[in-house]
């Protein structure tokens, strides 16, 4: 099956709130996002869908079309503010997690026979997306960023093995990263919350595992790398060791920029590579 994959732009204002809770409590819930005035964003949502070819125009379905239906239903959402403007969130919150399971029933229910809603991603902003199926769990990504020194040098080669494989990367003094992690979390959506993980608490979670991390030297200062080389593959599988237990069965995927080029993917030692 191929899938097709158009991407979308719109902007629109919410408010983390709920009525029926006292301000205190949907301040300690929602922190800075209750503000009643409301905040905003320029959201982005790539649709894709999938089905058989059309055997004439070689399309899974006419991207044009697809357009025309997907802007219909970003119509009501587009410069608007959710909570108000829409009957979407008067009695769930306006979160990316609800949010787009809103997008998928709309947009699901438009599409013609040939043609099936397979994913939608739904950005509220660069660093922070949703990934919904239709049918399994809601997934919710954030990506944070640390700056680490290091060296890559295997305690078990000898120094001109090391020079040999490492090249530059074995430099005695070392070099370092902007390393970028990107974490994705699964679950259940708190039907009270509209989140599927406390955003503070995965925050607080991933800051308490990179922070140590952040601006020091990998091999120098942390034990782990002590006596096995520093490479994003063993960093990955060492982030997911350490966030794994903390985030309480929630972490699906972890993803780790080196450089812009250089991206490392793991699910965990049970998981098979796709
Ligand atoms: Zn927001
Ligand atoms: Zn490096």
């Amino acid at each position: 099956m191929v899938i097709a994959t158009r991407r979308f732009e719109f902007s629109a204002a919410h408010r983390y709130w709920r009525d029926d809770w006292s301000a205190a409590e949907n301040e300690r819930v929602f922190g800075p996002y209750t503000s009643p005035y409301g905040h905003g964003h320029n959201y982005t949502l790539d649709v894709s869908i999938t089905g058989q070819l059309d055997e004439r125009t070689g399309m899974v379905m006419n991207m044009t079309e697809l357009k025309a239906i997907v802007n219909e239903v970003l119509e009501e959402f587009d410069h608007k503010h959710l909570n108000f403007d829409t009957p979407y969130f008067r009695d769930q919150v306006p979160t990316t997690e609800n949010f787009i399971r809103v997008l998928w029933r709309l947009i699901a229910a438009r599409l013609p026979a040939h043609a099936r809603l397979a994913h939608l991603r739904l950005y509220e902003q660069p660093d922070l997306w949703a990934d919904y199926d239709g049918v399994g769990e809601t997934q919710f990504s954030r990506l944070y960023t640390f700056a680490s020194a290091h060296r890559l040098h295997a305690p078990a080669l000898n120094d001109e093995e090391n020079r040999e494989i490492y090249g530059k990367c074995n430099n005695p003094n070392g070099h370092g990263h902007n390393y970028t992690l990107e974490v994705t979390v699964q679950g259940e959506i708190d039907p009270a919350t509209g989140m599927l993980v406390d955003m503070a608490w995965l925050d607080q979670t991933v800051h308490s595992v990179i922070d140590p991390l952040h601006l020091h030297h990998l091999d120098n200062e942390i034990a782990a790398f002590a006596d096995r080389p520093s490479t994003a593959e063993n960093i990955i599988v060492y982030l997911w060791n350490e966030l794994a237990p903390r985030l309480e069965g929630r972490l699906a995927l972890l993803r780790l920029w080196e450089t812009r080029k250089n991206i490392f993917s793991y699910a965990g030692p049970a998981s098979v590579p796709a």
